[in-house]
């Protein structure tokens, strides 16, 4: 699966993850799918209710609201993001037990070393993490 981000939305999560530290940031994706290429056209920043720096659980009516505009533009839902403010770019055993869809592609934003803030896109299944090819432009 290759995942294209358009760099406009990376600066937007970049920019809520780091405004949300220590505590992790998190959101959804949204795009089309097609084939092996799945192009990200919107990026949605929702807040972080567990208020954590190691766990996140999305904001339930702005994840409906979210899903409702993605259905209004005609896009699709692709998956979440969420931020690691200490750990790195890689999913950690509870991320994997919440990756429960197979189809959805799972980011992870990593800020550990704050001057070069890492990104990475994932998929879990058969009880494998498989990193996405992603490309931010
Ligand atoms: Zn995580």
């Amino acid at each position: 699966m290759k995942v294209v981000l358009q760099r406009e939305d990376y600066e937007k999560i970049l920019a809520y993850a780091k405004k949300e530290l220590p505590d992790e940031a998190c959101g959804l994706i949204a795009g089309t799918d097609e084939g092996e290429l799945r192009e990200i056209k919107k990026v949605y920043l929702l807040t972080n209710t567990d208020h954590s720096n190691e766990h996140f659980t999305l904001d339930p009516k702005e994840q409906l609201s979210a899903v409702q505009d993605m259905r209004k533009l005609g896009l699709k839902p692709l998956g979440n993001w969420h931020s690691h403010p200490e750990s790195p770019a890689r999913q950690s055993e509870e991320d994997k037990r919440l990756s429960f869809d197979k189809t959805a592609s799972y980011m992870i934003l990593s800020l550990q070393d704050k001057e070069a803030p890492v990104m990475k896109s994932f998929h879990f299944e058969d009880g494998v993490s498989k990193e996405e090819e992603l490309t931010i432009r």
